[in-house]
């Protein structure tokens, strides 16, 4: 008997505990001071009530034998893969019901995906990001090429032509950057992919933050359904943190060694995964109604007045930062040449706000900082103003 001894390689994260340990010592310190947390990294607000209403109908379903549902699908209900097709369609994105997997959150698909292809592959990741890809894929044993980024490319990595890759993970809006790629950059990925063969696994957990006129689905991008799966998730959009819901799309032209990747996920998820709930998968579906889409939708507008007043705020002060239009994240250059834990710790022992010190995100994240919109406007609008008198 062998441990998997991949696991010998993940690097230890002990970033959030660092963060964790650091605010707890100053508050202990400093007992009258208030401590603002713009790192938080969770969805503050409470359901939409129709979401609410749509999940207590399910569970009264469960009361009766006559609508009393066991197993679901292992694919998801029809009728909530009808809602995300049609959902796509109201951005002008073309996809069938029947490519798209309802799964319990885009973290698991992030790295359950990996079961579908070799080990053998070269992973291609983004730096910063979401540090899940890496570590999913230490563990499966892949090898990992990093596609670096900075204030050059204003945090949008792009591809590299000599850098092989199988397999590129890519995430727009970004975590922790909040940077969105636009549709020219994205079709260069495409092309990339296409010209690799490689495969795409696009992230497009924050895409309901998007504003501008940016792409909310790979596949508005020519080619992308012959190299792209979308994952996305209902954490961030509507509030599903605790809830658990997302979706994985995978169309039907994805073919690789004389496989279809839909056969091969449906196969996948029909061994290891056995479902969302009935309940979870009706308030799902709520959240795609017209009303679900309002009340949504007035908790997006509320994360974007925070990151509204915190770009504001640093573009007054003429700090550069990424983010904060089509994203709840807001990424920032610290200033004075400090480093990532520099800053974190000048910013809580001077002003009490508590952030994201950028190296835990990657190595190219050293020197910047990130802040997020999920805390109350009045909490939000102190910690700028303390922000601002520390920085002016
Ligand atoms: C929060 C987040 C997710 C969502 O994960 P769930 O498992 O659906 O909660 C996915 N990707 C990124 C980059 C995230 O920040």
């Amino acid at each position: 008997m062998k441990i998997n001894e991949q696991f010998e390689k993940l690097v230890p994260n002990y970033l959030f505990a660092d963060v964790a340990g650091k605010t707890k010592a100053f508050m202990e310190t400093h007992p009258q001071q208030e401590v603002i947390r713009l790192g938080i990294g969770d969805v503050t607000l409470p359901l939409a009530p129709v979401v609410v209403d749509a999940m207590q109908q399910g569970c009264e379903d469960l009361r009766f034998q006559k609508t009393f549902k066991g197993y679901p699908e292992y694919e998801g209900y029809d009728f909530l893969r009808e809602s995300i097709a049609d959902y796509y369609k109201s951005f002008g994105v073309k996809i069938e019901p029947e490519e798209v997997f309802i799964s319990d959150g885009a973290k698991s698909d992030c790295g359950n995906i990996g079961d579908i292809f070799s080990k053998e592959n070269t992973v291609l990741i983004p730096d910063p990001v979401y540090p899940v890809y890496v570590d999913a894929n230490i563990m499966a044993g892949r090898k990992i090429v990093y596609a670096p980024s900075g204030q050059q490319e204003n945090f949008l990595a792009m591809p590299d032509p000599k850098v092989k890759a199988d397999i590129i993970y890519l995430c727009s809006p970004n975590n922790p950057t909040g940077a969105a790629y636009n549709a020219a950059q994205l079709k260069e990925w495409v092309d990339y992919a296409l010209e690799n063969d490689a495969i795409i696994l696009y992230d497009a957990a924050y895409e309901a933050f998007i504003r501008e006129d940016l792409p909310r689905s790979i596949y508005s991008i020519e080619g992308a359904r012959n190299c792209a799966i979308e994952l996305c998730s209902l954490s961030k959009t509507a509030g599903f943190t605790g809830v658990r819901c997302g979706y994985t799309v995978v169309p039907f032209e994805l073919v690789r060694g004389g496989k279809r990747l839909h056969d091969l996920w449906y196969r996948r998820q029909a061994t290891k995964f056995n479902g969302v709930s009935w309940a979870v998968q009706c308030a799902a579906n709520a959240v795609f109604t017209p009303e679900g889409q309002r009340q949504c939708r007035l908790n997006l507008d509320y994360y974007h007045e925070n990151a509204r007043m915190i770009a504001r705020t640093l573009d007054d002060l003429d700090i550069y930062y990424t983010g904060g239009k089509n994203s709840p994240y807001i990424w920032m250059k610290c200033p004075n040449g400090m480093s990532s834990w520099q800053f974190f710790d000048y910013l809580l022992e001077n002003a009490a706000v508590v952030g994201t010190p950028g190296e835990g995100f990657g190595s190219c994240g050293n020197g910047f900082f990130r802040l997020t919109s999920f805390n109350s406007h009045e909490k939000t609008a102190e910690a700028v103003e303390r922000i601002r008198r520390l920085l002016s």
